[in-house]
């Protein structure tokens, strides 16, 4: 219809912005609808969302005028960068403030920045508890993103700050949960006793679009969001439930964690530190009634690994 609300939506053909995208159009009558940016409208994500309705346009973050040009006549803008193909914060940053300025410049009415905590505010770079990264942060893809937040206020952009959380599906990645040389699945985590909020991805991209329904009254807020807030022992305890086979809970240091090797095990490392360290604040800035109350059909974390049982059956023996 002639007078839906146009959200423009950055990642639409990945995880989060693809949960948004999803949502908008399975509610053909919420009065909303997707414009969806990507550098390649000819990949297979892109023309599926243009085969369900999604009008696909080409333009990129690093490219502020692209992203002008994509917002013109949109009502809302969902913002995400992808820390993990940059590796650089600064990179990151330039991304995010040409989100905050092309939103500005093209008027905008919302804007959706996918944040996550600045740790240094919790954690200062003098404090040797963990490693200091790259010179100036503790968990450079988080700190990225928190400082970021800064660059929308001063953009004078209208925006509602979403904290996001730990995916489930990050399960299935690094060798999260793999089988041992005895044939048992465990899940290898450095999390000690503490809870890790947690979200089925697709949810963040559900609970974005319960912001925008919302209207004007979440504009300004920082809402911080997650599916369940569980120990790794009993995320281990459901899926035993939900798979009928033992999992297990291998509890690392962090610095072991850090030493694994791949790009970013630092990083993340310091990550679940920091959210293991730091467990009071990080699960009570995420309030699952708020959630609920943007989101009330949030998976739980059993329902999502009912609905993913086929991926955990499938780990083989290394
Ligand atoms: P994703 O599934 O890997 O998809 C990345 C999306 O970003 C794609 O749609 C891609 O679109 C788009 N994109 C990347 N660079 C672009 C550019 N230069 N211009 C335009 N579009 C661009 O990513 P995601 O998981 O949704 O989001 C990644 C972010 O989530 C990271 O920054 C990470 O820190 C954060 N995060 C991750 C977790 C986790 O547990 N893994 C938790 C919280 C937050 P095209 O390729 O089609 O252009």
């Amino acid at each position: 219809m002639a007078d839906n609300k146009v959200i423009a939506v950055v990642g639409a053909t990945g995880a989060q912005g693809g949960g948004l995208a999803d949502a908008i159009l399975r509610d053909p009558d919420g009065g909303f609808t997707v414009r969806a940016l990507t550098r390649n409208p000819e990949s297979d994500a892109a023309t599926a969302l243009a085969s369900r309705g999604a009008e696909v346009v080409a333009a990129d973050l690093d490219d502020q005028a692209s992203l002008s040009a994509a917002f013109v006549g949109a009502h809302g803008v969902f913002g995400v960068t992808n820390y993990w193909e940059l590796f650089s914060v600064e990179r990151e940053q330039a991304q995010a403030a040409n989100i905050a300025r092309a939103s500005v410049e093209a008027g905008v009415h919302h804007v959706i920045w996918s944040t996550l905590e600045d740790t240094r505010k919790w954690i200062p770079l003098d404090d040797d508890r963990m490693p200091t990264l790259a010179e100036h942060y503790k968990v450079p893809h988080y700190d990225s993103k928190g400082e970021a937040d800064a660059l929308f206020a001063e953009a004078g952009t209208p925006t509602t700050y979403l904290a996001t959380a730990f995916y489930w599906e990050n399960l299935f990645g690094m060798g999260t949960v793999a089988r041992g040389d005895d044939g048992v699945l465990a899940i290898t985590l450095p999390m000690g006793d503490a809870r890790l909020p947690g979200i089925a991805v697709k949810d963040i991209g559900i609970t974005a679009y319960g912001v925008f329904q919302r209207g004007d009254e979440l504009i300004g807020s920082h809402i911080g969001i997650a599916g369940e807030h569980l120990r790794i022992a009993e995320m281990a305890a459901t899926l035993t439930a939900v798979l009928g086979e033992e999992v297990k809970y291998v509890d690392i240091p962090a610095d072991v964690f850090r030493s694994f090797g791949f790009p970013g095990a630092d990083d993340a490392g310091n990550m679940f530190q920091f959210k293991h360290d730091f467990e009071d604040y990080y699960v009570g800035a995420r309030d699952l009634s708020v959630v609920r109350s943007l989101n009330p059909d949030l998976q739980t974390f059993e329902s999502w690994a009912r609905a993913n049982k086929d991926r955990f059956e499938g780990i083989t023996r290394p």
